[in-house]
Formats: C-alpha cells, structure tokens, sequence
C-alpha cells in the first residue's frame, strides 16, 4: 500500500489568517435553522432563528436566538 504525500501546507499571509479565523470564528457561531412560514406555510430556513419567507413574511429580530451586535461592533460603520 502506498500513501500519498499530504501537500505542502501553502503560507498564508499574516492580515489573511487573521481575517480568515475571524471568519471562521464568525461562522462556527452561525446556525442554520429552519420553521414554517406564518403567513403561507411554507417550509423557511434561516440562521440563528431569523428568517425570512418569499412571501414577504419576516419574524421579528428579537424571536432570534442570539444577540444581534451593536452599531459600536460594526467594523464598517
Ligand atoms: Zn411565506
């Protein structure tokens, strides 16, 4: 049996595995949930209990499951 050579791992600049980790932090804490749509029943995924229906209908931000950030956490603001 032969075992193939694991590739040379590539170097990643500094700036891009940081930004790379914090994405990767940011989606390790996202959860892709599902419900039915109140309005016309139809079957809705959302992330973190936030969905919206192609029917127009959305629920409220504050039925999500997780806390929303502030302004002061918007990085592009
Ligand atoms: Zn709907």
């Amino acid at each position: 049996m032969t075992r193939r050579k694991e590739p040379a791992p590539v170097p990643v600049p500094e700036v891009a595995a940081a930004t790379a980790a914090a994405a990767a932090a940011f989606l390790a804490g996202q959860e892709i949930t599902t419900t039915e749509c109140r309005r016309c029943g139809t079957q809705v995924s959302g992330v973190n209990g936030r969905y919206a229906c192609i029917c127009g209908w959305v629920n409220d931000w504050s039925e999500g499951h997780t806390i929303l950030p502030t302004a002061d956490q918007d990085v592009d603001a």
